[in-house]
């Protein structure tokens, strides 16, 4: 029998590099984590590069942990080569399982964003309108730069993935209960996201306060007003995504005072987390009539943003459908 430890890679997609902090954030624990594996990629600590990942035999990485939504050509080439490598592969916090914040820029188009980038910003001066190009060559030197892709997607549409830890990042205490399963073989079925079943409200210590029926008059931000820490934020006409949102997050927003954003993805029975959102509340609004249900709705500002913060790509909408 081998006594070689387990190889680990760690992978860094369309991310803020928020995941990599939680992976430092173990703290000690890293150290156990160390001592039980080899760890054979980690961009953002360790200088590994991709033909030692290329030398490797097919599956010979125990486990990816691969944050981020996949966005560039790049990203796609080493999320196949990860997956060719690994035995497992697991999509690590709320961009590579839902697409995350990167993912609203499925709301408009990579030209779209190019031309705001290149072109119109005031910042710019970019008179012969030149937008970065995948290849170019420059004093007899050949350049490359990755392509841009018009969609950003979840791991899951580019490779199989075998598990899912959810969060804007993955709390501490999940990211160890994921390690130490899979290296003690005790692992959940294909498929799982590590977490519990149970919605966030469910779990929340404002929950109390909750009324039976709401009667939501207004929508309001708290970029303009503060709300009371002690009474749940829905009921004073915050949205708080806590009601679509899986728990186990440990309520971080809610013990800062922050509505839930929904990190955490849909409940396991929502296939939509935004929809299923929008249908709990069409029920909380106080209004007699279409006109007036229209007349709160519309004070919530950027419907998109709010109901769909991380999961746009992964939701049945996808993207927003542009013309061409
Ligand atoms: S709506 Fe938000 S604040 Fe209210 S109980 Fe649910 S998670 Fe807590
Ligand atoms: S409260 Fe909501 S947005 Fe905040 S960490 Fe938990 S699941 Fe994520």
């Amino acid at each position: 029998m081998s006594n070689e430890k387990p190889k680990v890679a760690f992978y860094w997609c369309a991310s803020c590099g928020g995941c990599e902090e939680a992976v430092v954030d173990l703290h000690e624990k890293i150290l156990d984590v160390v001592a039980a594996v080899d760890i054979v990629l980690w961009p953002v600590a360790l200088d590994f590069k991709k033909h030692h990942i290329e030398a490797l035999k097919p599956k010979e990485i125990a486990v990816a942990f691969i944050n981020g939504a996949v966005r560039l050509s790049e990203h796609e080439e080493w999320v196949k080569l990860l997956r060719e490598k690994s035995g497992l592969v697991v999509a690590f916090g709320a961009c590579a399982h839902l697409g995350g914040i990167p993912g609203l820029a499925n709301y408009t188009t990579r030209d779209e964003i190019l031309a705001n980038k290149y072109h119109r910003a005031v910042t710019v001066d970019n008179p012969q309108k030149l937008l970065p190009q995948t290849e170019s060559k420059v004093n007899g030197y050949a350049l490359e730069l990755p392509a841009l892709w018009n969609d950003v997607r979840p791991l899951d549409e580019v490779i199989e993935v075998d598990y899912y830890l959810p969060g804007c990042p993955p709390p501490v205490d999940l990211i160890v209960a994921a390690v130490t399963a899979i290296l003690k073989g005790e692992l959940p079925p294909k498929g799982t996201v590590i977490g519990p079943l149970k919605s966030l409200c469910e779990s929340c210590s404002l929950n109390s306060t909750k009324p039976e029926k709401m009667a939501i008059k207004e929508f309001k931000r708290v970029a303009t007003s503060t709300p009371d820490p002690k009474t749940c934020f829905l009921a004073q006409g915050y949205v708080c995504m806590g009601p679509a949102t899986r728990s186990g997050c440990g309520e971080r927003c809610i013990k800062g005072n922050m509505p839930c954003r929904g990190c955490f993805g849909p409940t396991p029975e929502a296939r939509d987390q935004g929809t299923k959102f929008l249908s709990s509340l069409a029920s909380m609004l106080e209004a007699k009539t279409e006109a007036e249900a229209q007349a709160v709705a519309d004070t919530i500002v950027d419907p998109v943003g709010t109901f769909y913060r991380f999961s746009l790509p992964k939701s049945l909408l996808r993207r927003r459908r542009v013309k061409t």
